[in-house]
């Protein structure tokens, strides 16, 4: 198909209108010339296709584990298959792109859509949305990478402002979606609501065509977030290309006009109908007819992939895995009713649903006796004694109880954001007086972000289950008991309660402006800098077996930044069951001129070992994982010197480390003037050797150092490290003059003496 030759027989008309939709959920169509209508739907962890145009019903899909959920699993191959068997139900319901993975930064917990998003951790969350893509893709269905950027928080989300400095954006916001561009090529990518400095992402220059496209090679299509097209004139220039939904064709009025009145140059309105239909053709010729997909085989994988998921977050005196046997109390509504999935336009109508309270009885198997107890009411938060009564007597009654607490559906929602990070009262409560009178107490928790956990210390273990999608039940059964045993490891911090947080005070912003004044301090990266006690650390995670790590080797123990760090680890499972453990790489700067994190995530990998095995985990690292984004020069920068590589279980417990060091190839020269303090000039090596050649004669002749002895410049440039340059003139009586100080900073940014 010749696209170019196509376009140029369309009309200017049909050209616009191929920018914009032809509702909710479709392109347009033209079809004197045989191009044909694609369809989208959401989004990140299922299909939600609608019934028809208007419904809010959707064709059942299958529900997998929330994006939260997933990242928990840090688990590439794992998100890969979830794509890929959502790509497939995209095939069977003639869907061409999907509506996600969604890739935004988890700045705060209060964030309504966190369930929707990774992690904290840029790295962390471009890998997972990396590995979501392909799979989809491979299904020959695209994504739609969202939200490009910084949405992070529902208040106010079409028209907030969200101020951010460069590095903040390079190193967090930005880098959360560069890999999953750079490497996943998704077919389109979805500009978000708000503003980002002060522009509308959908209007964006900076964002849609100097980063996305020529830095980062986007070639796809950008579509923009239901309704945050703004000025349609200005994001065509800016890069958008696809206006979604349909707004009743103003849009694509406004395109011809600007075009009539040579306000937007052709060329640029037939660039975007090419991204368009690039995509569109690309859609048909990946289309497959007649494809079936089995519920029930879906459904298995759905449950085999949220076990994997699921973090233990505590489990003292190995309570778990359970046995089956004696009295086991199971108290908790969300038992009965489970919550797997969060509110708004990811909603799955799920093909399937599964219990935990079904899933036990039948794992049990009439081999241990199941007493139940609804413990709260769903639709309130306030406690109902009666229900907390029966609870009790239940769990009294037991060997060992387990309660299913966390967060209400509509605590979590796209549209708004929470304002405290406590969970009902009714949950609470029930959990503090079920610990009065059963010691044996096992807490199963599902929410879509972290939350206050006041009874932590009260319980013998807590399974974070996030959100675990349909076969969230079953899955619950299968860890409780040990079928397998849990591997997941926390996407993101739990603080200890929600004003440790580091956004806490500039979170929602006022007005319509948020400044994200913590800068590149999210999440871990503010708790460790702090040396803050938090609730559950970045990357924790308990197993029912053991892992033991040794020999750290790297290749080299020194290199510059042009070439590749080999680093080595064994790890070994001492335990008796079979498990998987995510070995996690943080680097550490260990002096810096400009303030950066304690240590950041760098390369993790998750690996499956049988008891008394032991595997050899290599992890390749390139300038990146040692560079920061440098605003005078504009690129990503290393620093020349040590570098510390730590070996993790989690953030917060570093097993293994090593020193590297790390040569910069990339000169970068200071430019001086009349205000550089003398302590800059000797921090770097030319001007230092300038300046103290100039000085030597200089400092003599000055009555104070005449007869000195040993170092004078030394002790010159001691005293006055933070003297400006401007002030020898003073400082040496008239002796050096504005002319001479002119010559010498003319030297020394020259570099000559
Ligand atoms: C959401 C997107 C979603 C779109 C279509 C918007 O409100 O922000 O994530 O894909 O609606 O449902």
């Amino acid at each position: 198909m010749d696209i170019k030759k196509l376009i140029s027989k369309l009309t200017l008309e049909e050209k616009a209108s191929l920018c914009s939709g032809r509702d909710f959920w479709h392109t347009k169509s033209v079809e004197r010339f045989g191009i044909p209508s694609i369809r989208m739907n959401d989004g990140p962890h299922g299909l939600r296709k609608p019934k028809n145009t208007l419904s809010r019903e959707s064709v059942p899909a299958t529900c997998f584990p929330a994006a939260v959920t997933l990242a928990a699993s840090w688990d590439r191959k794992l998100i890969e298959d979830v794509g890929s068997a959502i790509g497939e139900e995209c095939q069977a319901e003639g869907v061409s792109i999907l509506l996600g993975p969604g890739a935004n930064i988890k700045r705060s917990p209060l964030c309504g859509r966190n369930f929707e998003y990774y992690s904290e951790d840029p790295l962390l969350s471009s890998e997972m949305a990396l590995h979501f893509i392909r799979g989809v893709q491979s299904r020959g269905v695209g994504s739609s990478l969202k939200h490009f950027c910084a949405n992070n928080q529902e208040y106010r989300r079409l028209t907030i402002n969200a101020v951010i400095d460069e590095r903040t954006l390079r190193e967090i916001y930005l880098a959360s979606f560069e890999k999953a561009v750079k490497e996943g090529k998704p077919w389109t990518v979805m500009c978000a609501y708000n503003k980002v400095n002060g522009e509308y992402c959908s209007e964006n220059k900076y964002l849609l065509t100097d980063i996305l496209r020529e830095e980062w090679g986007f070639e796809g299509a950008v579509v923009s977030d239901w309704g945050a097209v703004n000025d349609r004139v200005k994001g065509l220039l800016a890069g958008l290309d696809l206006q979604m939904p349909y707004d009743g064709g103003f849009g694509d009025k406004k395109i011809i006009e600007a075009v009539k009145k040579g306000e937007i140059p052709e060329v640029v309105l037939d660039r975007a109908v090419e991204r368009i239909l690039r995509i569109v053709f690309r859609a048909m010729e990946n289309k497959k007819e007649s494809v079936t997909y089995d519920k029930l085989a879906h459904h298995r994988m759905a449950r085999e992939i949220a076990r994997e998921c699921f973090v233990l977050l505590k489990n003292d005196c190995n309570i778990l895995p359970l046995k089956i046997e004696g009295k086991i109390a199971l108290i908790g509504a969300f038992a009965k009713n489970p919550r797997y999935q969060g509110r708004g336009s990811s909603h799955v109508n799920p093909t399937m649903l599964d219990s935990a309270y079904e899933e036990i009885l039948r794992m049990i198997d009439g081999k241990a006796e199941i007493l139940y107890a609804d413990g709260y009411r769903m639709d309130i938060d306030e406690v109902d004694e009666t229900l907390l009564e029966e609870a009790k007597k239940v769990a009294a009654e037991s060997d060992v109880a387990v309660v299913f607490a966390g967060l209400p559906e509509r605590y979590e929602s796209e549209g708004y954001d929470r304002s405290h990070m406590k969970m009902p009262e009714s949950h609470n409560r029930l959990i503090e007086e079920v610990s009065n009178v059963q010691d044996n107490l096992i807490v199963v928790l599902s929410n879509g972000a972290p939350i206050e956990m006041p009874w932590a210390d009260k319980v013998k273990a807590i399974l974070e289950t996030y959100l675990g999608g349909q076969a969230w039940g079953g899955a619950v059964a299968d860890v409780l008991f040990g079928v397998v045993s849990p591997s997941g490891k926390l996407p993101e911090t739990f603080p200890k309660k929600l004003s440790d947080n580091p956004s806490y005070i500039n979170f929602p912003g006022e007005d319509d402006r948020v400044e994200y004044r913590e800068g590149i301090f999210v999440g871990y990266r503010y708790y460790d800098k702090k040396e803050m006690e938090v609730l559950f650390p970045f990357g924790h995670g308990l197993s029912y077996t053991t892992f033991e790590y040794s020999d750290l080797r790297m290749d080299k123990k020194k290199i510059t930044d042009r070439d590749i760090l080999r680093v080595s680890v064994k790890v070994k499972n001492t335990g008796k069951m079979p498990g998987k453990e995510v070995v996690q790489l943080y680097v550490r700067d260990v002096e810096s001129s400009v303030i950066r994190p304690e240590k950041e995530l760098k390369a993790f990998e998750k690996v499956d070992l049988k008891p008394g095995e032991e595997k050899e985990i290599v992890f390749t690292l390139d300038k990146r994982a040692f560079a920061y984004y440098n605003v005078d020069i504009k690129d990503w920068y290393v620093e020349s010197g040590d570098f510390e590589i730590l070996i993790g279980r989690s953030s917060r417990d570093i097993v293994l480390k090593d020193t590297v060091y790390v040569e910069s190839t990339v000169p970068v020269r200071k430019r001086f003037h009349r205000n550089s303090t003398i302590g800059d000039v000797m921090s770097d090596p030319t001007a230092r050797e300038i300046f103290s050649s100039f000085m030597q004669g200089i400092l003599r002749k000055l009555p104070r150092f005449a007869g000195a002895e040993g170092d004078i410049i030394q002790e010159f440039a001691e005293m006055a490290k933070y003297m400006p340059l401007r002030n020898l003139i003073s400082f040496s009586g008239g002796v050096i003059t504005e002319e001479m100080l002119d010559v010498l900073i003319q030297k020394i940014n020259l570099g000559k003496k």
